[in-house]
């Protein structure tokens, strides 16, 4: 098989991973910088260009599409998908998981545990969305923040006014959501790849941060799966229409509850804390989809 990683750096570790994972199974690895690729509409012919080339012969992509390019990146997939190339994410399912209210809107419908949140859109409904969330302490999240950033703990209700009227001044949307202490700074992942989940593993941050981001020094340690974050993790990429996921959650008195869900969950954290080779799981489960895709067309 030919495998096109989308990647905007071939040295990410990720991305040096799958084109390592590719190679060991006997495919042709090849990455390919989403944000020079330009795209070619036409009726029954679209196509996508890159360094003034058409790219043929693809059998599969593997996007991992940054934050800050979402749009643009999803478009690149979305050309693959009319060229029908298999993605292990949609670029419909890439954006919704990309908007963290929207994600939330799909998952709640599914059933999933989530943090009780609400959106703020004006200033003056600051006291009421605090107490919508039970009250101080509360977390203000930027609606597209990613890493960390533009997450705030608001210990009091003046601190959460003040930060909500803050992001808010600088037209940006925001969530307020009920803190769950008893996470006590630590978050799970887990790594879903396909119906399986493939890893586990639990963040803490450093001391005094109520944030696990590995981006913000965190540490990680595999952990056992349960039954209750397996389901809520394979529930969660389903109902967002992912093949490969992150899924954040936070484990509370009322069990697992999802933070977010992410579309191009880095390999370095999990593949380092569980000592396996989930990007061979992503090619193998690659070359599953496209097996099973040959024996539709046949009819097998
Ligand atoms: P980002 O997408 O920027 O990483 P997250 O929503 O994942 O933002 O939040 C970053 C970190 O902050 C989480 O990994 C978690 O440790 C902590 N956190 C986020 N929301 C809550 C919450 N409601 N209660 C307690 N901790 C939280």
């Amino acid at each position: 098989m030919r495998i096109a990683i989308l990647s905007a750096n071939p040295k990410l570790y990720s991305t040096q991973r799958l084109v390592k994972a590719a190679g060991k199974r006997g495919h042709e690895a090849v990455v390919i910088d989403h944000m020079k690729c330009q795209v070619v509409i036409e009726n029954d012919r679209p196509a996508v260009l890159y360094q003034n080339s058409v790219i043929d012969s693809i059998d599969a992509i593997i996007p991992r599409i940054g934050a800050s390019v979402t749009d643009y990146g999803c478009i690149i997939v979305r050309q693959f998908e009319l060229m029908k190339v298999f993605t292990t994410a949609k670029s419909q399912a890439i954006s919704r998981a990309r908007n963290k209210l929207r994600s939330l809107q799909i998952l709640s419908k599914a059933g999933v545990g989530l943090p009780k949140t609400v959106m703020a859109n004006h200033p003056k409904d600051v006291k009421q969305l605090i107490e919508l969330v039970g009250g101080p302490p509360v977390v203000i999240k930027l609606l597209e923040g990613t890493q960390g950033i533009g997450v705030v703990l608001a210990e009091t209700a003046k601190a959460a006014k003040s930060t909500i009227e803050a992001f808010t001044g600088l037209k940006q949307n925001v969530l307020v959501q009920e803190y769950i202490a008893e996470s006590k700074g630590t978050d799970v992942r887990a790594f879903v790849v396909g119906n399986q989940v493939v890893g586990v593993m639990k963040r803490q941050g450093p001391e005094g941060e109520f944030r696990s981001n590995l981006h913000r020094g965190g540490r990680a340690e595999a952990i056992p799966l349960t039954p209750e974050i397996e389901w809520t993790a394979l529930t969660a990429t389903k109902a967002l229409g992912l093949r490969v996921a992150g899924v954040d959650m936070l484990i509370s008195n009322r069990g697992p509850l999802v933070m977010e869900v992410n579309s191009s969950p880095g390999l370095e954290g999990i593949e380092k804390a569980t000592r396996r080779d989930v990007a061979d799981d992503i090619i193998n489960f690659v070359e599953e989809k496209i097996r099973a895709d040959e024996s539709d067309i046949v009819g097998v």
